[in-house]
């Protein structure tokens, strides 16, 4: 199977609709240990990628992300909007020229993805961040052979609900120091919606 271009606009829509749906949630999770705009700078950015796709005839999925990159790093106060923004410009580069991308080339855009991540945020796994969600899913996606909707699903959600017991040690909650144990981190909480609504894009 092949992730396709209509895959690619779906799984942002879809994506914008979980974030919407939850945008208090989120920014209530963001309240406990952050600053408390996590829902409403993910609502903004979503809303503005969605309309920004909108009525393009795309030919590659390298294209579908780099205007979602655009849109989220320049649409979004706030830390997670340009690392976002960088996770999808990532992938873009790394999915540059085909139509439509086989298993291994979604692979590598994902993991190219989750690296931008870790750079632009001179951040690593355990930190209590965002990337805590990626780096656990793209391992675990890296050992199946093909799309796996509901691999997709478990492994994002069980990583989301570890950020739970991690100390921040990156981001406002770091702050925060032992305190930040015990809450959900917020953008951990987004890429889960984010990896959910892939994992329904590739079901249906
Ligand atoms: P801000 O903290 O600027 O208000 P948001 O509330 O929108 O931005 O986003 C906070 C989320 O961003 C955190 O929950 C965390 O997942 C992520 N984050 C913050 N700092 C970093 C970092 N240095 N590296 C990776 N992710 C980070
Ligand atoms: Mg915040
Ligand atoms: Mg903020």
């Amino acid at each position: 199977m092949a992730f396709t271009v209509e895959q690619a606009l779906n799984w942002l829509t879809k994506s914008n609709e979980k974030i919407q749906e939850n945008k208090d949630y989120l920014s209530e999770l963001d309240q406990a240990i952050g600053d408390g705009d996590h829902g409403i700078n993910m609502a903004r950015g979503f809303d503005e990628v969605v309309k920004k796709l909108d009525g393009n005839d795309y030919k590659q999925v390298a294209d579908v992300w780099k205007d979602a990159a655009m849109t989220l790093m320049s649409k979004v106060g706030g830390a997670s909007g340009p690392l976002f923004g960088t996770a999808f410009l990532k992938m873009s580069m790394a999915a540059k020229g085909g139509e439509a991308v086989s298993y291994d080339a979604f692979i590598k855009a994902l993991e190219d993805g989750g690296a931008g991540i870790k750079q632009r945020g001179k951040a690593t796994e355990g930190e209590k961040t965002m990337v805590d969600v990626w780096s656990p899913v793209v391992k675990q996606l890296k050992e199946a052979k093909d799309f796996d909707a509901g691999l997709i699903r478990d492994s994002s959600k069980s990583a989301m609900e570890a950020t739970k017991d991690i100390i921040a040690t990156k981001g406002r909650a770091a702050y925060l120091k032992e305190r930040s144990k015990g809450h959900l981190d917020p953008g951990s909480v987004s890429s889960y919606y984010i990896f959910q609504a892939l994992s329904d894009c590739i079901e249906g």
